[in-house]
């Protein structure tokens, strides 16, 4: 008999290629704002920029520090402010397209589709995820990830948000789900991978990079397809 019924996936880094899809919006952008004409940064430069306040901004975030309003708001502010002073005056135009394209983006982690084809019918498939509300739902009909999954728990829909047991229990009274049948697959050992541990449901920790760590987890991949070895 096979051991887990209800598996918990997490979407951005995980299912929903968030750094190809978050490039593919700042490249559209820096050519419709004509960035290259009336700056000095190129755009390889914005795409690693924005992805270091972005990643700082989401870590206040996680610790409570930080609205998502304050991510949007100051989010281009601070990456123009570094890369070389900028100030203009279609910045938040400028964050508010990017906030509306971004997520209509299809690239999906490799493996993702197969994965899910394998996996459905076999498993109760699930999302947990930290992400808005309103962006998550548009990523995962775009990419037509949706139809897979039974129920999608949406951080700021639920009031809690990953590593916070609440939102793993919260998830498990609604699926009806076991904990001893259940697995957290994410990319996060902080928020997706502490989090079920305190539930305690199994997890397994997708580390494509293959960041080093001294957290014990129950499963570690590489590849999402490897998890067809065990499921
Ligand atoms: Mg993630």
């Amino acid at each position: 008999m096979k051991k887990y019924t209800h598996l918990f996936f997490d979407l951005d880094h995980t299912l929903w290629d968030y750094d190809q899809n978050s490039a593919d919006t700042l490249k559209q952008l820096y050519k419709k704002y004509q960035l290259a004409k009336i700056t000095n940064f190129s755009l390889d430069e914005l795409i690693r920029c924005f992805n270091e306040i972005n990643e700082g901004l989401w870590v206040k975030f996680h610790l409570g520090e930080i609205s998502k309003d304050e991510i949007r708001r100051s989010r281009f502010n601070l990456v123009f402010k570094l890369l070389g002073g900028y100030s203009f005056i279609f910045t938040d135009e400028f964050s508010e397209e990017y906030i509306r394209e971004c997520p209509t983006k299809g690239h999906l982690i490799p493996g993702a589709l197969e994965l899910l084809d394998y996996l459905s019918g076999n498993y109760e498939l699930h999302i947990i995820t930290n992400g808005f509300e309103d962006i998550q739902h548009i990523k995962l009909s775009t990419t037509g990830l949706d139809h897979f999954f039974d129920q999608i728990f949406i951080s700021g829909l639920v009031g809690y948000r990953k590593p916070e047991k609440e939102i793993f229990t919260h998830a498990l009274n609604i699926t009806k789900a076991l904990s001893s049948t259940s697995l957290m697959i994410g990319d996060s050992l902080e928020s997706d991978i502490v989090g079920a541990k305190s539930v305690p449901m199994d997890q397994v920790y997708f580390n494509p990079k293959r960041t080093a760590h001294n957290e014990k987890v129950t499963h570690e991949i590489q590849k999402l397809l490897q998890l067809k070895s065990f499921l």
